[in-house]
């Protein structure tokens, strides 16, 4: 071990590497419920060229490898199930080119949601990118990875759909380009080659060490508004979602559900949010959206809840701040929640399921969805917030999100971003010969078996 430590120093430097145990202490855990696991050494690189020797170590000496972003995906893939090194990729935070034209920007692995929604409102004010709801810490590669979702999910589905391309560290060292990169210097799109970089997509850091990528940008129009659809009946939630991405002018279709507040209880929200580039197009666009869903206001079981200015402003931001208030809600910093990809049509009985476990467990729990693309599936959360001082708060917690996981797969979704114990559950139900295909490409890619071991794994 002495001997690894001094190869990573040499590699990153002393001030880049540690084996202390207030650091292997920091990076054993993530606020969800999954028990601790220690690394051995942290280390943070600065390069790719750094990557691919720490890799080449870390294959020569058999010693597991973990990729960290922020580290809150918070279903515990960042912890390190056997030990090893937890490669903390955040010092590898450089925004390198961001083409206008062609709409996409190229950054490293570690740059962070909040810096590349910074470096385009000051440089390039007229492109946005996607925002997933996470703190902004949470870095462009951790999200695109696990197929994340985020403001603009309407206009363009999963933040993995946006990937044009990546550059990726293979377990054995060689450094790979993906996408048009590997072959033009434009990093403009994954077509039309074959689609290599899904050898990293979803693959919770088992594949490889991403350490560039490039991603679509979108206009970034001066004129934002929300609209929220209230119904009761959540049975007519999938029409009305099917309604109003029909008509395809949102960006983030989202709904929710929550005992709290009190005047939100047993209302299903339908948020839609858009933008324009005049006043004149925003007020076509709000008309063109109460058109698709008039029946039902005509019908006076449906309508448009009143917005007073600050309470539009917070449904207006990315990310969405209610939320991360919402994670720390019973204080003590626990937080996680199953979010299911599955068809719209299941949403009244994703929303029922979500309602029975979260009141028997006595959670404090939140339910919604976000829509992806134009009502081609969404992601069905299911939010708990717990107190991590509190041993029967986080039991009850980890039981309520054990069930959730066990019957959005009864149900015929797939919980996304699965802890380890879910992707066995997900293994369980998977046809035998793609499970088989996993394997074969897993060993082709990593003979030794050192990336984030102990994931996507029956034993
Ligand atoms: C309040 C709150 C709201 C949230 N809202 C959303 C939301 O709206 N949309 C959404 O998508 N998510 C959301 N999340 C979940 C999560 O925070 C995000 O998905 C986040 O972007 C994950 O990024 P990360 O950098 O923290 O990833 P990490 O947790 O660091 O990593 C995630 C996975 O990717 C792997 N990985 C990371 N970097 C690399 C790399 N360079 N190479 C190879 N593998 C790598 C890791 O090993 C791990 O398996 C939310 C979380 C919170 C706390």
């Amino acid at each position: 071990m002495e001997e690894i430590y001094k190869e990573l120093e040499k590699i990153v430097g002393p001030e880049y590497v540690s084996n202390q145990p207030e650091e292997r202490f920091i990076y054993s855990r993530d606020p969800g419920t999954m028990e601790p696991c220690n690394p051995d050494f942290v280390v943070m690189p600065n390069s790719t060229e750094e990557v691919q020797k720490i890799v080449i170590l870390a294959n020569r000496k058999e010693v597991p490898i973990v990729p960290m972003g922020g580290g809150l995906v918070l279903s515990g893939l960042t912890r390190p199930l056997k030990g090893g090194i937890v490669l903390d990729m955040k010092r590898m935070n450089r925004i390198l080119e961001v083409n206008e034209t062609s709409r996409y920007a190229v950054v490293e692995a570690g740059a962070s949601q909040g810096m590349l929604q910074a470096h385009l409102k000051k440089h390039h004010p007229s492109l946005k990118h996607s925002i997933p709801d996470s703190p902004p810490i949470a870095t462009m590669a951790g999200n695109v990875l696990i197929h994340g979702s985020g403001h603009l999910s309407h206009a363009g589905g999963f933040h993995s759909e946006m990937l044009n391309g990546l550059e990726a560290v293979l377990p054995t060292g060689e450094i790979v380009r993906l996408g048009s990169c590997s072959i033009s210097p434009y990093w403009f799109s994954r077509a039309p080659l074959p689609d290599l970089a899904g050898l990293f997509v979803g693959w919770a850091g088992t594949t490889g060490v991403v350490t560039k990528l490039a991603i679509r940008l979108f206009p970034n129009r001066p004129f934002n508004d929300v609209g929220i659809f209230v119904v009761e009946d959540p049975e007519l939630v999938p029409d009305v979602i099917h309604r109003v991405t029909g008509v395809g002018v949102g960006e983030d279709v989202t709904a929710w559900m929550s005992p709290k507040p009190l005047w939100a209880r047993g209302f299903q929200h339908i948020n839609i949010n858009y933008s324009a580039d005049t006043k004149e197009e925003l007020i076509w666009k709000r008309n063109l959206i109460r058109s698709s869903v008039l029946k039902y206001i005509n019908d006076k079981i449906g309508g448009f809840m009143p917005l007073p200015p600050p309470m539009k402003k917070m449904f207006l931001e990315a990310p969405a701040s209610a939320l991360v208030r919402f994670a720390d809600v019973r204080k003590g910093g626990g937080f996680e929640y199953v979010g299911a990809i599955m068809p719209i049509e299941l949403f009244p009985k994703a929303y029922r399921m979500g309602e029975e476990i979260g009141e028997r467990y006595d959670a404090a729990y939140s339910t919604g969805a976000r829509v992806m693309g134009l009502g081609h599936c969404m992601m069905f959360f299911y939010a708990y917030a717990f107190n991590r001082a509190d041993a029967s708060d986080v039991e009850r917690a980890q039981r309520a999100l054990e069930e959730t996981n066990q019957v959005a797969l009864e149900m015929g979704g797939i919980p996304w971003k699965a802890e380890a114990p879910a992707q066995k559950q997900i293994i369980q139900r998977m046809d035998p010969n793609t499970y088989g295909l996993m394997n074969r490409l897993r060993s082709l890619l990593d003979p030794k078996g050192i990336m984030n071991p102990g994931n996507w794994e029956v034993d």
